[in-house]
């Protein structure tokens, strides 16, 4: 009897698990599990072009139905699996189905956190994850509106610069001192900020909300410092966790993510995990690490495949993360953490720069808006191990590229 590998979570790493599973001539079964009735789509797109409605729905969708077809792959949609037994090797569905498997790849990605306030239940409030939430948003952004964004990371100000272009009066209420602070440097966050603000953004950091008032539908937020703000609707972007319940109802070790090696193996030889819901080490990485972003699903969900088809490797590329606001393309390869030195180059009022992080004289990582070349040349640096003088960076007139293996 041929085996069958049960992935569980329809998104982009199960999409590449497929991909490599079958390019690397496994010939098992393959079934994915996923809780939304959509078919796997790009998630990206949510916060900016399919929510501005520059995009069509089919156009979210990673893989046409044909794909999945000529691949021998089940899709079982709008169901959850609820339940591990990686003795008898087996889940249960919440429809109360029971699918074996022989191999199991978890790649359960991550949910929207939820704010636990007073009035959070009213009719008005959102959370912007998935098509389904975009689809329940859209129609609220209707022009002269007052929308509160709780929250400065990427959803708060892909948001706001998709809704005060269409006109809605935007205020967004971040907890920390700056805008984008858990992705980006201060330099850039200051950057975003002022640019949010000539736009016609409002923006409030060192705001907690404490709590939403209404009757039916949400009217005001309000915030532990005392302010009030009256709105018509508010959408919540205050981060993800990661989904970890079916992989903790199994018993696998969880620590702010599955804890997976190099090669995305969890603590069960037959159960591999890639994407958003892992903790992983990285070799750029003082400490282990969940990263949430694209990249990071596609390769290590390669890396997790090919535990069971192919060449075993481990996942060590350099992480790299992207959002687009207004007419403004920010870009970001590496890990700016422990960094002791910053230099910037380009102009920032050019809308055109880069700032560079090195630690102990290692570049560690950079952040590009509208500097392509820059982001390409970090890539590769960050990869080789190269490291520019600080003297190198801030001339713009200096070809960095020069100083890459040919
Ligand atoms: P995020 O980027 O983590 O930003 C959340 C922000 O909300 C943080 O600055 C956080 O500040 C703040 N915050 C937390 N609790 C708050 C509170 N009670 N009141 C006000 N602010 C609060 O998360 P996100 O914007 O919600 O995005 C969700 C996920 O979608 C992430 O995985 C993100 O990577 C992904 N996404 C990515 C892109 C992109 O790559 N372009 C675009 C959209 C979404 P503290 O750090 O101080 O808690």
């Amino acid at each position: 009897m041929t085996e069958h590998l049960l992935i569980v979570g329809a998104g982009q790493a199960a999409t590449q698990a497929v991909h490599t599973l079958r390019q690397n001539g496994y010939s098992g079964r393959i079934t994915i599990v996923g809780g939304e009735r959509h078919p796997p789509y790009q998630r990206p797109p949510l916060s900016k072009k399919y929510l501005a409605g520059e995009l069509a729905r089919e156009r979210l969708e990673l893989r046409p139905a044909v794909w999945y077809r000529e691949r021998d792959v089940t899709l079982e949609l709008g169901t959850r699996a609820v339940e591990l037994e990686p003795a008898a090797r087996r889940v249960r569905l919440d429809d109360g189905r029971i699918v074996d498997y022989d191999r199991l790849i978890l790649a359960t990605g991550s949910k929207a956190r939820r704010l636990a306030v007073p009035g959070a239940e009213l009719a008005g409030i959102h959370y912007l994850r998935t098509i389904d939430d975009v689809d329940a948003i859209a129609p609220e952004l209707v022009p002269g509106r007052r929308l509160v964004l709780v929250g400065a990371g990427y959803i708060g100000l892909e948001v706001a610069s998709v809704a005060v272009r269409r006109g809605l009066d935007v205020t967004v209420l971040e907890a920390a001192d700056r805008v984008m602070s858990r992705v980006v440097g201060p330099a850039i966050s200051a950057f975003y900020e002022r640019y949010h603000r000539d736009a016609g953004v409002n923006i409030e950091c060192g705001t907690v909300v404490s709590g939403f008032v209404g009757r039916e539908r949400v009217e005001a937020v309000e915030t532990s410092g005392g302010l009030r703000f009256a709105c018509d609707v508010v959408i919540v972007g205050i981060g993800v966790d990661p989904d970890v319940e079916l992989a903790r109802s199994g018993g696998l070790p969880c620590d702010n993510g599955i804890v997976v090696d190099e090669r995305g193996r969890t603590a069960d030889p037959l159960i591999v995990a890639a994407g958003d819901c892992t903790n992983h080490p990285h070799p750029l990485a003082a400490s282990r690490v969940r990263l949430e972003s694209v990249q990071n699903a596609i390769e290590q969900a390669k890396a997790a495949a090919s535990n069971f088809a192919g060449e075993p490797h481990a996942y060590a590329e350099v992480p790299w993360f992207w959002s687009d606001q207004y007419d403004l393309k920010l870009q970001i390869a590496g890990l700016a953490e422990g960094y002791d030195e910053t230099i910037v180059r380009g102009d920032p009022a050019q809308k055109s720069f880069a700032v560079y992080h090195l630690r102990g004289g290692e570049l560690a990582a950079v952040e590009a808006v509208n500097a392509p070349r820059d982001f390409m040349f970090a890539r590769k640096a960050i990869a080789a191990r190269i490291s520019p003088r600080a003297d190198q960076i801030a001339d713009p007139a200096f070809d960095l590229a020069k100083l890459l293996p040919a």
